[in-house]
């Protein structure tokens, strides 16, 4: 073979060895879960589809991340993923959005995030892809923030998205649904 030959095929297999490395890379992050370690508990994606997502909702994390970090630095995302498993530790519902590699959360440690809801709303024209719910949660304070399945499978495919923005008001009891409200 050509010399040139061989350096293509070098060439080939390192592009394919950092891409695989930095998909892993960005699906550690997606599945990081503080529960999942506590509890020993592996937190991998149970079907390729979530995997899919997981990487799609990176690019999601990023858009938002950029908009609320102007305001707020200390802005990041607290939590994506939840496998079945570990979903059922945190007793989460089965129909949760996180379950499917469709949700991420993000706080700063701080009681409310009304405002924050508030202010991706107003730069909303700067995300690419619009979320399907954003609730500013106060039972276990974080901003919410899920979407519709770019895959198709859980949602039509191309279905149009409205967004809905809530807030949460204080005052949950254990066991109760929480009590959201469209935010002013
Ligand atoms: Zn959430």
């Amino acid at each position: 073979m050509p010399r040139w030959t061989w350096y293509a095929i070098v060439g080939v297999c390192a592009v394919a060895a950092l891409t695989y490395a930095a998909r892993n890379a960005i699906l550690s992050v997606m599945t990081r879960s503080t529960t999942a370690s506590k509890k020993g508990i592996k937190n991998t994606p149970d079907t390729p589809q979530e995997r899919k997502r997981l990487l799609w909702l990176d690019e999601r994390r990023a858009e938002v991340e950029a908009v609320l970090r102007e305001r707020w630095p200390g802005m990041r995302m607290t939590s994506a993923y939840r496998n079945d498993a570990v979903n059922k530790a945190v007793d989460g519902s089965p129909t949760s959005r996180h379950r499917l590699g469709l949700a991420i959360d993000f706080g700063m440690g701080i009681p409310d995030y009304s405002e924050h809801a508030r202010y991706l709303k107003d730069h909303r024209a700067r995300l690419k892809v619009q979320p399907r719910t954003v609730i500013a949660e106060v039972t276990e304070p974080h901003l919410h923030i899920d979407y519709n399945d770019p895959l198709g499978i859980v949602d039509k495919p191309g279905a149009v998205v409205a967004t809905a923005w809530r807030k949460e008001l204080p005052g949950r009891a254990v066991g109760q649904a929480r009590n959201l409200v469209e935010l002013a």
